[in-house]
């Protein structure tokens, strides 16, 4: 499984605050989203997702489920249930080159998890 050290709801919160990761639902056209991550209560953990990874035998017609491999961060659409998945490594990277303003901590004291 890949390596999400330091991930946290509030770089959660700040990722999807950003107004160039928002967006209207292609399905319903409202832009109301909701993260569908959630910490674990009374631990720092984060109950994510992933996606399972197939091998998959086309002589055989078989498929074999190896694991997770992808770990995604699901976001719903409050209106009609449109679900997006964004990947960990990106919304990590993105976290590392834009670092937190000091001015612009109103997103990290948020409990919501509304977009
Ligand atoms: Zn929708």
């Amino acid at each position: 499984m890949a390596e999400i050290k330091n991930l946290s709801i509030p770089d959660l919160v700040r990722f999807f605050s950003n107004p160039n990761h928002d967006g209207v639902c292609p399905v319903c056209g409202k832009d109301e989203w909701t993260v569908n991550s959630y910490e674990n209560q009374g631990s720092n953990e984060i109950l994510i997702n992933t996606l399972p990874q197939v091998r998959y035998d086309s002589d055989k017609n078989t498929a074999a489920i190896l694991g997770a491999s992808h770990v995604v961060v699901p976001v719903e659409c409050d209106n009609c249930g449109y679900t997006r998945l964004h990947g960990v490594r990106r919304i990590l990277s993105w976290l590392e080159n834009n670092p937190e303003q000091e001015n612009s901590d109103d997103a990290e004291k948020s409990d919501s998890k509304d977009l």
